[in-house]
């Protein structure tokens, strides 16, 4: 009896050793475990020891007798798996009926018919084997269908009978106290599912086919769960049924809901994210365009919140987001003013990407109530936000359009607002701005205008244009400022003011200013080395350019590679750029120091009127601002704030340079003033490479 590799275990237990003895021998043809117990204590302790697969118990036996023995095996571990065959020598009706009571799998009378006793075991054997297996299927099969949260059921439909597992009872909220039918199922079906369950049942039933279906179960506890039910239909027993499974998906539509949730609403903030915002644009625009209605769009953009981000780390940057969210969807809430609007309150706000947000106010479209929404959202951004204890101070620049005027659809509505929104930015940030048509051509400008820069870096459209700058009193050149110009192929040759701005707005100012810096040196080395004269190169540094740390090391290396001498190149920094910030201003002024130039203010008196930092910085030249040169002659105000000029740079020692000189007058005045040097279109204007080099050279 080996079938599953394992020997099967039999006990005997009789107080009688000849009936054990004859037992085992007959037994030996099959091939077994036997063990032995001469009563009742022995018995348990040897079932611990064996756990038998079948006990041969002796009914009367001294002291504990095979009943009682029975009853206890029953209670020990695995004592429920052992088939107990009882062995009784009275052929008693009530000795069976009480083996039968006490649990024994079966019984055998005395004296034992022996070439039937080895086939009464192995049946046993067998029989509680196949039990065993069956129990053990079954378990697994139900626990394999309570993991997969799947139950079996089978419906006689002619007759409206369930018949089911427990489970499905359980997982449908039922007692099983009450038969379930057809009616008592449809109770728990969603009422908003129940006429397509109806029409696809009826429908299987006519063509006789299966079906496979989801609805959902409200339970009778208020839970809903989401089930797939798959079926077979059966001709059984002269019956058709129906038969099927009831899985209980909820776990995977809610796996399958939060994907969907994700694809639309923003992880950090929970608000809706571009792709929601644009569903619910077009179809507020499809039902304003219906209706003719009008309504508001604002895009709302954090002030600075780059420099949060990099000063203070993104956990920072991503709490501001998620505080400015909530505050943004509080302004536009429920109240008198909004309270009309139609769209969820909570869909109105939606984050667009980074630090952009925008607002849809649905039935909002008369001014005087959007300047009210748009200044309470500005209002609710000036109180500090508070971020790991710290007050921390962002405001917000918000653009504004309004449909179908600022534009007709999404795209074209969004863009203006995001126009707009640039605008309030330009006009010093923290205020809302509305669209205009202005505002657009600016913007279009600007973007041409950038779009010809970068190509204009790529295809070399700039030049450098070269200023003389003369001693005052002998009239010779000592050096030149380098002045940009850019060729434009349709709009011709360019000066600064028309694209400095923008150039540096968009940051391209820095790699323009990398490349004058190294054609200046490059040029004015070659002057140098061809007129055997140490002309002196002044350029121009924007403040954005003035604000990269890397500055210093970028000017050591051009004069290494250009091998120009450092004290002959001179750099010209406003004063508006070195005040932006004095306390990184100072070791900045320092460091470039150390490469060896010579540093200038250039329109020096335009800009603060505090000269106090100046004994601070370590400054070689004040350059007079043409303004005061142009009225130089006439206005005694300009006259005197020259003559301050010069006096208080001669106090720190500091040498002076007088730009925008124009005339004769001009020049004697300055001289008299003490001015050392002079720059204007009096002696030259600006000249290209070759004009200049033709004058150097017959000078
Ligand atoms: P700036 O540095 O004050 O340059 C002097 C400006 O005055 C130049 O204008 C020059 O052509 C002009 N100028 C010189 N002499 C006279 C004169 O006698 N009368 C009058 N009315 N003007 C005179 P430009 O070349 O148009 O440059 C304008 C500004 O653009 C410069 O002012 C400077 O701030 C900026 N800039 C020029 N080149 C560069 C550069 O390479 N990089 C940067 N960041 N800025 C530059
Ligand atoms: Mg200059
Ligand atoms: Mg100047």
């Amino acid at each position: 009896m080996e079938e599953t590799g394992r020997k099967s275990v039999v006990l005997i237990v009789d107080d009688d050793p000849v009936t054990r003895m004859l037992m085992r021998q007959s037994l030996k043809t099959i091939d077994l475990d036997i063990h032995e117990a001469s009563n009742g204590l022995e018995a348990i302790a040897a079932f611990n020891l064996y756990k038998p697969d079948m006990t041969l118990l002796d009914v009367s036996m001294p002291g504990m007798d095979g009943f009682d023995c029975c009853e206890k095996l029953r209670q020990l571990p695995r004592g429920q798996e052992c088939a107990i065959v009882m062995v009784t020598s009275l052929d008693e009706v009530e000795d069976i009926e009480r083996a039968f009571q006490v649990g024994a799998t079966d019984f055998m009378t005395k004296p034992l018919k022996w070439p039937l006793f080895n086939h009464r075991v192995k049946y046993v054997l067998k029989a509680n084997r196949t039990l065993q297996e069956l129990s053990l299927n079954k378990n697994k099969l139900a626990k394999a269908q309570s993991i997969a949260h799947l139950v079996y059921w089978e419906w006689d439909y002619q007759a409206d009978s369930i018949e089911c597992s427990a489970d499905m009872f359980d997982m449908l909220g039922l007692t099983r106290e009450k038969k379930l039918t057809l009616k008592r199922l449809l109770t728990v079906i969603h009422p908003d599912d129940r006429n397509r369950f109806m029409r696809t049942v009826r429908l299987a039933i006519k063509d006789k086919k299966p079906y496979d279906i989801e609805y959902r179960v409200q339970r009778p506890d208020g839970h809903m769960l989401f089930v797939n039910e798959r079926t077979d239909i059966n001709f059984e027993y002269g019956q058709w049924r129906i038969v099927g499974t009831l899985h209980d998906i909820t776990a995977l539509k809610q796996s399958e809901q939060e994907i969907t949730y994700y694809a639309y609403y923003d992880t950090l903030t929970e608000l809706p994210n571009r792709r929601l915002f644009i569903e619910q644009l077009e179809t507020t625009i499809a039902s304003a365009r219906r209706h003719q209605r009008r309504f508001t769009l604002m895009f709302l953009d954090l002030d600075r919140f780059k420099h949060v981000n990099d000063t203070y780390g993104h956990h920072v940057g991503d709490e501001l987001l998620c505080q400015a969210a909530t505050r943004i969807r509080e302004c536009v809430r429920d109240s008198d003013l909004v309270a009309k609007i139609t769209l969820e309150s909570d869909n109105r706000v939606a984050r667009l990407a980074g630090d952009e947000f925008t607002v849809l106010l649905d039935d909002v479209d008369h001014v005087d109530d959007i300047a009210e929404i748009a200044n309470r959202l500005i209002e609710s951004f000036s109180e500090p936000f508070v971020i790991g204890g710290a007050p921390l101070y962002v405001t917000v620049s918000i653009g504004i359009t309004v449909f179908p005027t600022d534009g007709h659809n999404v795209q074209v509505l969004l863009q203006h607002a995001d126009v707009a929104m640039y605008h309030a930015k330009q006009v010093g940030r923290n205020n809302y701005q509305f669209f205009s048509e202005s505002m657009n051509n600016y913007l279009k400008l600007r973007m041409e205008m950038e779009h010809d820069l970068r190509i204009a870096l790529r295809e070399e459209q700039f030049e450098l244009y070269y200023q003389p700058q003369y001693h005052a009193r002998s009239e010779t050149i000592v050096g030149f400022e380098a002045l940009l110009r850019w060729r434009h192929p349709v709009k011709g040759l360019l000066t600064p003011d028309s694209f400095i701005d923008i150039a540096e707005s968009t940051g391209l100012i820095l790699p323009i200013g990398d490349w004058v810096l190294m054609q200046a040196c490059q040029q004015v080395y070659q002057w140098q080395q061809e007129l055997g004269c140490a002309y002196r190169v002044a350029i121009n540094l924007s403040a954005l350019q003035f604000n990269q740390n890397y500055l210093p090391e970028r000017v050591r290396q051009t004069l290494e590679q250009t091998r120009l001498p450092a004290e002959t190149l001179e750099l010209e920094i406003t004063e508006t750029a070195m005040l932006h910030d004095v306390a990184e201003t100072i070791p900045l002024l320092f460091a470039l120091k150390k490469t060896g130039v010579r540093l200038a203010i250039d329109d020096f008196g335009t800009g603060y009127s505090s000269m106090s930092y100046l004994k601070n910085f370590p400054i070689d030249t004040l350059k007079i601002d043409k303004s005061f040169v142009e009225e130089i002659v006439f206005n005694r105000k300009d006259a005197a704030i020259a003559q301050t000029i010069v006096q208080l740079a001669h106090n720190l020692n500091l040498s002076t340079i007088a730009e925008g000189v124009e005339t004769e007058a001009q020049a004697q005045m300055l001289l008299d003033m003490g001015c050392e040097e002079f720059q204007g279109f009096y002696f030259n204007k600006p000249m290209a490479v070759e004009e200049l080099s033709d004058l150097l050279k017959h000078d």
